[in-house]
């Protein structure tokens, strides 16, 4: 099994670690999207879910390593893992994102900066461990965490339809670097807030040597959800998600970002391009 794919962009290294899976409604991940359409793209098993990675991406920056979000992490119990097919135990280490980093020869203690698309437990659930007394602690211990301010507060006031999302464990034990809005965390490396998903989520744009790549998260959760109107029935905030990618698209396209998927289970980067009327995916790099 791959979980490791190492690729350049201009003269920065990244890798992209395959954090583990989860298996979630298919229905619920494609939102009006008949499944006739998606199951062309996703089929999904017997209970109706579709595979879906946990891929994290580590830059070999100047200032350091800089991990981009974290998966799920070690800390949930049997019932949660099956009701979202959660598969990331790690082989040699906690948890199969931390084999990945120790393939490439890195210790938790040598990641400098992590950055968090959203505080969803998908995506920040491995920022923090529990070790086998119960205690939760970050992952990273050496590293500054890096989350929009906004978001950690809407975490923190959860209602009925959000609060399954916003695990406390995963965000309390960490002393973030708080950012608000549009911000250039390190030379190279700029949150975008790309609301819609959640109100103050992030993707995060990495340039190097004049190449750009976009961290999507979950803006664009898999490259079959490039279609403007495939939005998923998890977003709080449907009609945002539209315009934002309208306008993240806009870009990508004039100046030709590599896209980087983070839920897609077999295609790992590509690049916008035209499908028809709409949009769809060209120069993909699958997995493996
Ligand atoms: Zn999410």
């Amino acid at each position: 099994m791959v979980i490791v794919t190492t690729f350049a962009l201009g003269r920065m290294r990244c890798h992209a670690l395959e954090a583990g899976r989860q298996h979630l409604d298919g229905g619920a991940m494609f939102g009006v999207v008949p499944k006739p359409l998606w199951e062309k793209r996703i089929p999904a098993d017997a209970r109706n879910r579709i595979p879906l990675a946990m891929r994290c991406l580590l830059l070999e920056h100047p200032d350091g390593l800089v991990l981009i979000d974290t998966g799920l992490g070690n800390k949930e119990n049997e019932k949660f893992r099956d009701i979202y097919g959660i598969e990331n135990a790690g082989a040699e280490s906690r948890t199969q994102l931390e084999d990945a980093l120790r393939q490439l020869g890195h210790r938790p203690e040598e990641i400098r900066w992590v950055i968090n698309s959203h505080l969803h437990f998908d995506h920040a659930g491995g920022n923090t461990w529990r070790d086998a007394a119960g205690t939760v602690a970050p992952v990273f211990p050496k590293a500054r965490y890096i989350a929009q301010r906004r978001e950690l507060d809407f975490a923190h006031r959860t209602n009925e339809r959000t609060a399954a999302s916003y695990l406390p464990p995963n965000f309390d034990p960490v002393e973030f670097t708080l950012i608000d809005g549009e911000r250039e965390v390190l030379p190279g490396i700029r949150c975008l807030p790309t609301p819609g998903h959640v109100p103050y989520h992030q993707s995060i744009l990495v340039e190097s040597g004049g190449e750009r790549l976009c961290y999507l998260a979950d803006l664009v959760p898999t490259s079959a959800h490039l279609p403007l109107p495939w939005i998923m029935g998890y977003d709080l905030e449907p009609l945002v998600t539209l315009e934002t990618r309208r306008a993240l698209y806009r870009r990508a396209e004039g100046e030709g970002w590599l896209l980087f998927f983070e839920h897609d289970p077999g295609i790992i980067t590509g690049r916008l391009g035209r499908e028809g009327k709409g949009f769809g995916l060209v120069e993909p790099r699958a997995l493996g």
